[in-house]
């Protein structure tokens, strides 16, 4: 019997090629396709609201007779139609109408509609709802149902989508969907089997209850939640055993060029160093490529643990690369690390989008002859023109936009193409641990939970830019105490070029106010060797102010900046201001960081800005950033659609992730399973590896 995955959506009726075609937009292209293109949402149409009840954004039917009926010329001609029940009155507004529409809804006639409440000038309004006139009596029992409303994609209406599930719904009885899960796993949960539950989401019976449904809650939707979020979980395992289908270097540690190194550092490393030091050592020491993640909140002291990993790399005569996401970071642990190893006799190179002709052509061959042995840089290291002698460790830093595909085609650049160099990622966006479970499924990780000691707490203020020249003489009193301070101006995102033109009027108009003092500026156009040059001369301490756009947000260490201002902080997002503050309190003296919003404030906002103030856990502040703004603004993955669901909801469904996470292991000893449900739910995304 053929699977509902072989048969064609144009086996039904009304799809033709052109329609066959706007579906494929959708990814569906098989009748299961069509089935697991599921409701995202439902519309209550069984019952009608009294208008008495209804509040801004509900979506309801209501139904009453016409009050009067007006034309109103304002700014824009509308027709408004008021229309009463026993508990109220609502507003009817249309812009576009003809005639007859205006004849229909005259006084006295009884009409129902559906639409959506918005507040108006005369009270709540619903625009252009769906209306029928003197209509017949609402469907009760069998008919009543919640209507589903489903993803679209552009030239294919509601009523489309919700015919062709119901259509593809009659092929179920003969071609039922294969059920991977245990029927003894979805008993244990109360969970229905796969048909019952497609069946159930799709066309919801008069009976269901109908909050459940409405909330995602109904076990028809947890069963497909609790699959879907295994699918994940299954195609991140499924990366990490491709990637670990390799063999890579065993890096045996030698001691003796660690031991120099730890003897030259002016400090001594944390407990919860030297434990993730001694993880990664493990891990290198074994012939399987290590894939993993070291969580440490801003200012933990990530580099040095990962200059030890490459120290046990080097020590094996082997090659490591490391990346960073911005040229001023990248720059930044290029000095660090040529301070450090080159006294050890190790050379060094450095690649960036911006080294070109001569210079890059002498770095490339130096990697490639393996003269040099630790290659710096962002990811132009990546590019295809870039050939490496014998790499076996490749460390990202501050990347977590760095997905599973990017990983997995890192595979490639080992020893010889057939020896996969170890990972290791390295996050200051600390991730909520439920979270890490999910988007870094593939790798182990390492938390670093201790900072350096003797660091002081940073104090957060919250004001308004109304007390700019406050904030001004703040700057000039720090400085003038010998202390360096940071101005960080932020737009935007989107625009680069007036963020850095925000930057430029900034500096200028700081240089003109405080006299005597010596301000320097750094955006994401300046050339990389001038960035690194501002960068250099703020580090050394010839300049008192740095003013700069949001570029300064990662791994950035300058100890003696002990103050940083921030404009504008409500249009960044918690963790990025969590990043930004960490630019400050390296050093042993007490830093303040000045949050100086624009008037006035959302009330989200505002708890934002009050819970960056309140706390100073990177871990706290992720969990909270993860409750107001979702999994893929956390991640700083929305534009990838990495962790995008079709159903699940990273809130709502978190209970799941940890039983999900505890089976998927087990069901990867099937991999027709596997197989199976990576295909039936993420589809095309894995095969062009934009998950
Ligand atoms: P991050 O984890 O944010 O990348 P860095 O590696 O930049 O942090 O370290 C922050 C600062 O702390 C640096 O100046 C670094 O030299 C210093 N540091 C790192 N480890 C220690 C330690 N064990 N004791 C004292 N200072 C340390
Ligand atoms: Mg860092």
């Amino acid at each position: 019997m053929a699977s509902l995955d072989d048969i064609p959506v144009t086996e039904l009726k009304g799809v033709g090629s052109a329609l066959a075609e706007k579906l494929a937009r959708l990814g569906i292209s098989s009748l299961q396709d069509l089935l697991f293109h599921l409701p995202h949402r439902y519309e209550d149409r069984t019952r009608i609201i009294p208008m008495g009840s209804l509040r801004v954004g509900d979506v309801a039917v209501v139904e009453g007779e016409v009050m009067k009926s007006d034309l109103v010329m304002g700014r824009r001609r509308s027709l408004q139609v008021t229309l009463k029940d026993s508990s109220g009155f609502l507003v009817l507004r249309f812009f576009h109408f003809n005639a007859a529409q205006k004849n229909q809804l005259s006084e006295g006639t009884q009409v129902r509609c559906f639409g959506e409440v918005r507040p108006g000038r005369a009270g709540y309004e619903f625009y252009h709802p769906e209306y029928q006139t003197n209509p017949p009596p609402m469907p009760t029992g069998e008919q009543a149902t919640l209507t589903p409303v489903y993803p679209l994609t552009e030239g294919i209406q509601q009523p489309r989508v919700r015919g062709l599930c119901q259509q593809a719904l009659g092929y179920l009885q003969r071609h039922p969907i294969r059920d991977w899960l245990p029927a003894e796993l979805l008993a244990g949960y109360q969970l229905p089997g796969i048909n019952e539950a497609v069946q159930m989401v799709h066309s919801p019976p008069a009976s269901a209850p109908v909050h459940l449904l409405m909330e995602g809650r109904h076990p028809a939707q947890q069963r497909l939640v609790m699959e879907e979020l295994l699918a994940h979980q299954l195609s991140m395992l499924q990366v990490r055993e491709q990637i670990q289908a390799r063999q890579a270097l065993s890096l045996l540690p030698t001691g003796d060029l660690a031991e120099r190194f730890l003897e030259e550092l002016p400090f001594a490393l944390t407990g919860a160093q030297r434990q993730v030091v001694s993880e990664i050592r493990q891990d290198l020491s074994q012939p399987l490529p290590m894939l993993r993640l070291v969580q440490g909140d801003v200012g933990s002291g990530k580099t040095v643990v990962a200059a030890l990993a490459a120290i046990q790399t080097l020590g094996a005569g082997a090659q490591v690369a490391l990346m960073a996401p911005t040229e001023i970071l990248a720059e930044q642990h290029y000095q660090n690390f040529k301070g450090w190893l080159e006294p050890l006799g190790i050379q060094l190179a450095w690649l960036s989008g911006k080294v070109k002709g001569k210079a890059r052509k002498e770095a490339l061959e130096a990697v490639h002859t393996g003269a040099a042995s630790v290659i710096i840089g962002t990811h132009a290291l990546f590019q295809d023109d870039v050939l490496f002698h014998r790499l076996a460790l490749v460390i990202v830093d501050e990347q977590h936009r760095f997905g599973v595909h990017q990983r997995l085609a890192l595979r490639e650049k080992g020893v010889g193409g057939t020896l996969a160099p170890h990972q290791l990622i390295m996050t200051a966006t600390p991730i909520p641990r439920t979270l890490a479970m999910s988007a870094y499924a593939d790798l182990d990780t390492s938390v670093i939970d201790e900072l350096p000691p003797g660091r002081k707490p940073i104090e957060t203020i919250v004001i308004p830019d109304s007390r700019r020249d406050d904030v001004i003489e703040r700057v000039r009193s720090a400085c003038a105490d010998g202390r360096q301070a940071y101005w960080v101006c932020t737009l935007i995102e989107e625009s680069e070029a007036l963020q850095c033109q925000a930057a430029e009027v900034t500096a200028q108009e700081l240089t003109e106010r405080l006299t005597g003092l010596k301000v320097g500026l750094v955006h994401g156009r300046l050339k990389s060797s001038e960035k690194a040059e501002v960068m250099e001369r703020f580090k050394q301490g010839e300049l008192d102010l740095l003013v700069a756009t949001t570029v300064i947000e990662v791994g950035v260490d300058v100890p003696n900046a002990s103050l940083i201002i921030i404009e504008n902080p409500e249009r960044l997002g918690l963790a990025q201001l969590h990043q930004l503050r960490g630019r400050v309190g390296r050093g042993e003296q007490a830093s303040f960081c000045v949050l100086m919003y624009h008037p006035p404030l959302s009330a989200n906002g505002k708890a934002r800005l009050q819970a960056l103030r309140d706390s100073q856990d990177g871990f706290v502040i992720a969990e909270k950033d993860l409750e107001i703004r979702g999994p893929g603004e956390v991640l700083g993955t929305r534009q990838t659609g990495m962790m995008q669901f079709r159903l699940a909801d990273f809130e709502r469904d978190k209970g799941w992730i940890e039983p999900v996470r505890e089976m998927a292991p087990g069901l990867m000893r099937q991999p027709q399973l596997v197989q199976a449900l990576i295909r039936r739910w993420m589809g095309e995304k894995m095969r062009y590896g934009d998950v």
